[in-house]
C-alpha cells in the first residue's frame, strides 16, 4: 500500500505530537484518537502510520508493532521496531 500525500500525513502528524519530557527522544502523540487515525479511508494507529511513512508500507499480515522505549504514545520510529503478534503479547 502506498500512502496518497504523504506530506500532509506527516504534517498531520507533526501538528500532534510534542516531545517527552524525559531523556529517552520520545515523540509522544498528543492528538486524540491514538489509536485509530484515519487517511486514505484507512484507519490504523498513530505509530503504525509513522512506521508506514518511513518505510513505504504497512506492517504486514500478523506483525505489530512494539515500543522499544516503553512509552506506547510515542510514535519515534526510531523507537518501534516490528515483532510477530504473538511474540508481542509476551513483551
Ligand atoms: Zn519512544
Amino acid at each position: 500500500m502506498s500512502i496518497r500525500n504523504p506530506q500532509a500525513l506527516r504534517a498531520k502528524i507533526s501538528k500532534n505530537v510534542g516531545i517527552d519530557p524525559t531523556d529517552e527522544g520520545c515523540i509522544e502523540w498528543i492528538g486524540g484518537g491514538f489509536s485509530a487515525l484515519s487517511w486514505n479511508d484507512e484507519t490504523h494507529s498513530v505509530p503504525e502510520w509513522a512506521w508506514t511513512l518511513k518505510h513505504g508500507e504497512l506492517p504486514a499480515e500478523g506483525q505489530t508493532i512494539h515500543h522499544k522505549c516503553g512509552n506506547s504514545r510515542c510514535c519515534n520510529v526510531d523507537h518501534l521496531e516490528l515483532v510477530e503478534s504473538e511474540e508481542a503479547a509476551v513483551i
